[in-house]
Formats: C-alpha cells, sequence, structure tokens
C-alpha cells in the first residue's frame, strides 16, 4: 500500500465530532463529487465517485450529521449517494450553502463558500475533505512532497489560504490546466498531517525523518573522513616521491641531518601520519614540525627538478 493510501484510510476513519465540522468535511468532498439536480421544482443533492473510500466517509457523514438516511447505487465503477426524501435533501443543501446552485456541478461555484468554514476546527475539516478528495503525499524515505491537484484556481488558493491559516506555507503552481498546491518541506507536511489528523502517518513521516537525517549525518562524517584519508595517503606519496627522487639524484646525504632522519621515517613508515612519523624520532618531534620538515624535503626536491 502506498503512504498516500495509508494517509487517506487514516482519514477517513476520522469523523467530525460537532456539526459544523462534519458541514466543512461535506462542503469539500462535495465540491469534487457533489452536483444538484432540479426534479419537479426540487432540489437534490448527487454525490457520485469511484472511491470507496470516499462514498463511504460520505454516507457516513451525511447520515450523522443531518440524522437522515442516504441511498447508495453503485454502477459501473461509480458509487451514487443521494437522500431520498426531497424536503431533507433541501434541507442539506441549505445547510451546506448551496440552494442557490441548480442543475450544476457543486464544483462549479468555484471554491467552498468560508461561511462554512469560519473555525480553526472547520478549517482542518475543510483541509481533511480536500486531502481525501484531491491529495497526494510521496513516500518520505524517497523525499517530501505532498499536493493537492484542484481544477480551480479559486479552490487552490482556498486551501493555501487555511494552510497559511495553520502557518504551514503552500505554493501553488500551474500543472497543465490544473492548480496545485504543494509542500516540499518535511516538517511541513508532517505539521500538515497533524492538522489533518493523520497522527499515525506523521509518526511514521517523523521516523523516517529521524533516520535520514542520522544516515544523512554518518554519510557526511564518512565522507568527511574519507577525504581527510585520502589527503594525507597523498601527501604521504608526494613525500615519498619527493625523497626518492633526492636519493637518486644528489643521495639523502646531501640532505641536513634533521631532513635526513625524517626522510628515512618517512620511508619506512609510509602509512604513518605525522603524529606518529614526529614519535618515530628520537627526540621526538611534533606534529607541525614533521609536517616543516617534509616541507622542506619536497621544495629541495622540486628545486632539483627544476
Ligand atoms: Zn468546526
Amino acid at each position: 500500500m502506498t503512504f498516500s493510501l495509508e494517509v487517506k484510510q487514516e482519514l477517513a476513519k476520522q469523523l467530525p465530532k460537532a456539526r459544523h465540522c462534519g458541514i466543512a468535511e461535506l462542503s469539500a468532498i462535495l465540491f469534487f463529487f457533489g452536483s444538484v439536480r432540479t426534479e419537479e421544482g426540487k432540489k437534490r443533492l448527487v454525490i457520485s465517485c469511484e472511491q470507496e473510500m470516499i462514498a463511504r466517509k460520505c454516507f457516513t457523514l451525511i447520515e450523522k450529521t443531518f440524522n437522515i438516511s442516504v441511498g447508495v447505487q453503485k454502477s459501473d465503477r461509480y458509487f451514487h449517494l443521494e437522500v431520498a426524501d426531497k424536503e431533507l435533501s433541501e434541507e442539506v443543501l441549505l445547510a451546506l450553502k448551496m440552494a442557490e446552485i441548480s442543475n450544476a456541478e457543486c464544483s462549479e461555484a468555484g471554491h467552498v463558500n468560508s461561511v462554512l468554514l469560519k473555525s480553526t476546527c472547520c478549517k482542518r475539516a475543510f483541509l481533511r475533505g480536500c486531502f481525501l478528495c484531491c491529495g497526494s503525499i510521496s513516500d518520505p524515505a524517497k523525499g517530501y512532497h505532498l499536493e493537492f491537484v484542484c481544477q480551480k484556481e479559486s479552490l487552490a488558493n482556498q486551501i493555501a489560504g487555511y494552510l497559511n491559516d495553520f502557518e504551514i506555507a503552500g505554493k501553488i503552481v500551474q500543472r497543465k490546466k490544473y492548480y496545485v498546491v504543494y509542500l516540499k518541506e518535511g516538517s511541513a507536511i508532517a505539521e500538515l498531517l497533524n492538522v489533518l489528523g493523520a497522527h499515525v502517518a506523521m509518526m511514521n513521516l517523523e521516523n523516517t525523518r529521524i533516520l535520514h537525517e542520522i544516515a544523512g549525518e554518518t554519510n557526511r562524517r564518512v565522507n568527511c573522513e574519507t577525504a581527510n584519508l585520502l589527503k594525507s595517503v597523498n601527501a604521504a606519496n608526494a613525500q615519498v616521491e619527493a625523497i626518492e627522487h633526492i636519493a637518486k639524484t644528489v643521495g639523502l646525504e646531501a640532505l641536513p641531518v634533521s631532513l635526513q632522519e625524517i626522510a628515512y621515517v618517512r620511508l619506512e613508515h609510509e602509512d604513518a601520519s605525522l603524529k606518529e612519523l614526529g614519535e618515530f624520532l628520537s627526540p621526538p618531534v611534533g606534529k607541525s614540525g614533521v609536517n616543516h620538515r617534509l616541507r622542506k624535503i619536497q621544495e629541495y626536491a622540486d628545486k632539483l627538478k627544476g
């Protein structure tokens, strides 16, 4: 199962306790899958969607929020939900501020009536509904990306605005005919999952983030150590090469005694660090002293090479 589906399944199970939040979440779902039809002078709300998870949630939300029963039919791949009683159907439309819409898809309004989304709890519920319908999140082990794909720019702006109310900065980009609100920061995504109420998913994301950070830190350290090691190996090779050049041309005896000593020690211990080389001398010499002498030898060899 994808991480995205895991998050949605967790969100699908969340049912708002308050009626206002139920209405807010429904308003988001209806934006995507709802339509209003006028039959015999009465308006009816019809919901059609492919995903069983969303159909179930919608069914429960309407029944619980309005305390009425909903009919469900399945044809082709679609689940169709309808409030059978015409009077009650109008009541639902009124509560959802959709009574003015007739014979149209709910999304034609462009965004959800903000009167329904005044409280923080309702904004949270609205964002949850939107994520269920048009959201997706990538597997945190592969990278951080969360997005809401909207057909209407106004809805994208509305989502980004409410994210901002929770201090989550979403960016909007146009992708073909869609407006995409997206988050790229692991911390912002974790915060949003928290806002939506996907606490299990949030914990899983946080665990992955921690593991990534540790792995990143370890990698950086190993890379750094490898680089340092490589640097000293290269330096040692250059020193040996210089000493061998002097030996072949003028002989090591041409060097001052202090340089001769370090030259012999270096030839014997090609892998030793500067500090270790210094300890082989008597009396011992410090790291910077060893470095100084080896540098002199290299300068001498360079001079010989002209
Ligand atoms: Zn509320």
